[in-house]
């Protein structure tokens, strides 16, 4: 069964994501990851996707959906956190066309506020090597520029630079805000507040998808 983990760019997705699949037995997909992947393998999808995401834009359906076909084939007997997809209306019907396969049981929506937003994308400090991720001042590295883990620089994305951050925020307002009234229609949203400590907020979402999996 799949859980669909939603909300703005820098609202913890990747965080909770990496938190359920820790410690909550789920198998992560994340759609950037899978796409940043392809761009640095340089692969045809890769060179084609790799301006669009600098520019902060959405990736054709088509490319997606060979990706999220891809990464799910070999989970069918998973727990999975979707982190990512759908991100507008028309991938979140196609992902319905899948769910005798790949039953979507809940749709958790991370909410923050977009100035919050902003402060976090804008700090953020990614390893090129491990891709671990720090914040400027919320989270900083023990050495500037340098990963804790494993002593690699640490870069900011193409995609946290001000232009992009604009374009993604609103990409998200225009085109992934639709897909939360989708999962609402289907009795599958769960809105949860993305502020504090991250681990709280992985408790709340815990708490969600034990619920939803009591229901089944
Ligand atoms: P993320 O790491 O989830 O913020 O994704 C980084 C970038 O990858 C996005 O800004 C998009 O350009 C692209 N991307 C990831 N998931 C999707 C998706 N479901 N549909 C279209 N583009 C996507």
């Amino acid at each position: 069964m799949i859980f669909l983990l939603i909300g703005a760019p820098g609202a913890g997705k990747g965080t909770q994501a990496d938190l359920l699949a820790d410690h909550a037995g789920f198998v992560k997909i994340s759609t950037g990851d899978a796409l940043r992947r392809q761009v640095k393998l340089g692969t045809p999808v890769g060179k084609q996707a790799e301006a669009i995401m600098a520019r902060g834009e959405l990736v054709p359906d088509k490319i997606l959906l060979e990706i999220i076909k891809e990464e799910l084939s070999t989970k069918t007997d998973k727990n999975v956190i979707l982190d990512g997809y759908p991100r507008n209306v028309s991938q979140a019907e196609t992902l319905k066309t899948l769910e005798d396969y790949y039953p979507v049981k809940g749709c958790i929506h991370l909410d923050v506020r977009r100035d919050v937003l902003i402060e976090r994308l804008s700090g953020r400090r990614v390893c090129g090597n491990c891709q671990s991720t720090f914040h400027v001042t919320a989270s900083p590295s023990k050495v500037p520029g340098v990963c804790d883990k494993c002593g690699k620089d640490l870069v900011q994305r193409a995609d946290d630079e001000p232009k992009s951050i604009s374009v993604r925020l609103d990409v998200y307002d225009q085109n992934t805000q639709p897909v939360l009234d989708f999962y609402k229609g289907r009795n599958l949203y769960c809105r949860i507040n993305g502020y504090g400590q991250p681990i709280d907020i992985f408790n709340e979402i815990k708490a969600v998808i034990d619920d939803c999996a009591q229901g089944l």
